[in-house]
């Protein structure tokens, strides 16, 4: 197992995850929490808080805010040890020596940096995709409102939960 991923509400289901459970489970098998945050954003769940050690985010949605630029983030908290307490064949990319870069050992060379130091190499120099500068620009433009449209978010579907809630044709149902 190299690491377990969840969402921390997930569409479409909207099931919320216990992220303080899994991330203990982790920590006994000495793998990352990889949270999709895209659904609740950083406004409404924050899962380094919860033991997450890395948090990803279609940006596309509620983070650029305005249907006009498709993105993605990785967000690294810096704290898993990815040399797994000496066991370095888990996670060979980070622990090992890489050849490809010279034979550097991304962990021991750049610490709680290793993982965003490789994305950004591997990702960028070998993989080749990155984000249009317009894209770019529309996203850390439309981040700048996040809380505004976070917060109308929240009170319309409190709106809609409580008219549907005392609605005599809708009945109330637990499906989980
Ligand atoms: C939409 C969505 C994605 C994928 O996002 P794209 O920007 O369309 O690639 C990933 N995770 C969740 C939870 C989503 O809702």
């Amino acid at each position: 197992m190299k690491l377990l991923w969840a969402e921390s509400i997930a569409n479409p289901g909207g099931i919320v995850s216990d992220l303080e459970q899994l991330a203990h489970l982790c920590d006994e098998v000495k793998v990352p929490l990889v949270v999709d945050n895209t659904a609740a954003t950083p406004y409404l769940c924050r899962p380094f808080e919860h033991g997450a050690s890395l948090v990803v985010h279609s940006t596309t949605k509620y983070l650029s805010g305005h249907g006009n630029a498709m993105g993605g983030c990785v967000v690294d908290s810096g704290l898993f040890d990815w040399s797994c307490g000496g066991d370095v064949e888990k996670f060979p990319s980070l622990a090992m020596p890489e050849p490809a870069y010279h034979g550097i050992t991304f962990f021991e060379t750049f610490g709680d940096l290793a993982f965003t130091t490789f994305a950004h190499a591997v990702g960028l120099r070998d993989l080749g995709p990155t984000m249009a500068p317009q894209n770019a620009f529309y996203t850390i433009n439309g981040i700048e409102t996040l809380s505004l449209r976070m917060e109308r978010h929240c009170s319309n579907a409190q709106a809609v939960a409580e008219f549907l809630e005392q609605h005599p044709k809708v009945s109330l149902m637990n499906q989980y």
